[in-house]
């Protein structure tokens, strides 16, 4: 597996503060979820923050085991049994994802949506050892699409059942990642830590300072090399981003990436990455994906239902879309400058 664009994106994130004056800090590496994950401890001892970042190291493990749509995991399992029966049931803490996605699907409007797992497998964009070299038969789509109502139609909160008929499939990468950052940020508070970051292939989750600056973290330009917007965080937040520069191939002159439209079974059109800064990590990592899929037009409805104020759109003529909120406290580093929209958000 290649590791070069994650490790490309979190160094991002550090080398653009690298030359604050830190206290003293830990610092982990370690692979998990297809990513490369660092956590970072401030104002403690290092040994002690050395302690608690093996414990989230351990966490990751263990949730990509059990978050895995194909493997031997709890999600995988249930995956491996969707046709067998009307209804499967849910293993608890899977349960609770899943009633956290339904949600931001259902406020979404499906465009973010875990029940596209059929979709995902049948683009081959779950293995990344392996990206495929062409789209598959728009049959094939067409079958997939009729396989997979959304989640929200699917499950049941109250029973913890799921209907995942002959075919479909769950799949919550634009979602787990997120999820496992918050939990790792609540197991690190649990050890006493009040200063960390969590960063996952430069998505990352904050909390509390880093000596006496903000920690400047720094969004990739998704058709360069660099940076694109440097963005101060501080106290409790979240930055994820979604691009389709992930995880992508290129058949006959066209671009083919990994999130995909639920509405067509084709990947998303008209963006090339989204960024989202919210307290949680998880709505701000499933609210980057709906967004990319919402587009440069319909995104700001589709934020203002999802409730996230601070949104930065790229689109694919290289207009970067901005709440006034995103805008405020955005530093956009090209030179000549891009070109910039400012949208507030409607009321929803
Ligand atoms: P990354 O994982 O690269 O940070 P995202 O957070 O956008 O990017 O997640 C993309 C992943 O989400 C895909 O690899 C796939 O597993 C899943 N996915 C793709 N399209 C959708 C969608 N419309 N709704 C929910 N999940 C999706
Ligand atoms: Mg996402």
């Amino acid at each position: 597996m290649s590791l070069l664009p994650a490790l490309g994106a979190t160094l991002l994130a550090i080398l653009i503060s690298g030359c604050a004056k830190e206290p003293e800090t830990s610092r982990t590496r370690f692979e998990a979820m297809g990513t490369l994950v660092e956590v970072s401890v401030f104002g403690e001892d290092p040994a002690a923050g050395l302690a608690a970042s093996a414990e989230v190291e351990a966490l990751f493990d263990q949730l990509q085991m059990r978050w895995d749509p194909w493997g031997d995991g709890e999600l995988g399992r249930l995956n491996a049994a969707a046709g067998s029966a009307p209804t499967l049931t849910v293993a608890e803490d899977l349960a609770g994802l899943f009633d956290g996605a339904a949600v931001i699907s259902r406020d979404s409007d499906g465009l973010f949506d875990p029940a596209v797992g059929a979709l995902i497998r049948l683009w081959a964009f779950s293995s990344e050892e392996m990206l495929p070299t062409a789209p598959p038969d728009p049959e094939q789509i067409e079958q997939a699409l009729a396989e997979s109502p959304p989640l929200d139609d699917i499950w049941q909160s109250e029973t913890r059942t799921l209907s995942l008929g002959p075919g479909a499939a769950i799949d919550l990468g634009g979602f787990a990642k997120g999820v496992a950052v918050d939990m790792a940020i609540e197991l690190l508070r649990e050890q006493g830590i009040e200063h960390a970051i969590v960063n996952a292939g430069g998505d990352l989750r904050a909390i509390g300072r880093h000596g006496d600056r903000k920690w400047r973290v720094g969004v990739r330009d998704p058709r360069g090399e660099g940076v694109l917007a440097a963005i101060d965080v501080e106290g409790d937040e979240s930055v994820f981003t979604s691009g389709d520069y992930e995880r992508y191939f290129i058949y006959q002159g066209r671009r083919y990436h990994h999130i995909i439209d639920p509405r067509d079974g084709y990947p998303a059109q008209g963006t090339t990455s989204v960024t989202v800064i919210h307290r949680e990590a998880g709505l701000a990592d499933a609210a980057a994906t709906a967004l990319f899929v919402a587009g440069p037009q319909d995104w700001p409805r589709v934020a203002a239902n999802l409730g996230v104020s601070q949104v930065m759109l790229v689109d694919s003529s290289g207009t970067i879309h901005m709440t006034p909120e995103m805008e405020a406290r955005t530093w956009l580093i090209p030179d000549p400058k891009p070109a910039v929209k400012i949208q507030p958000l409607p009321t929803p």
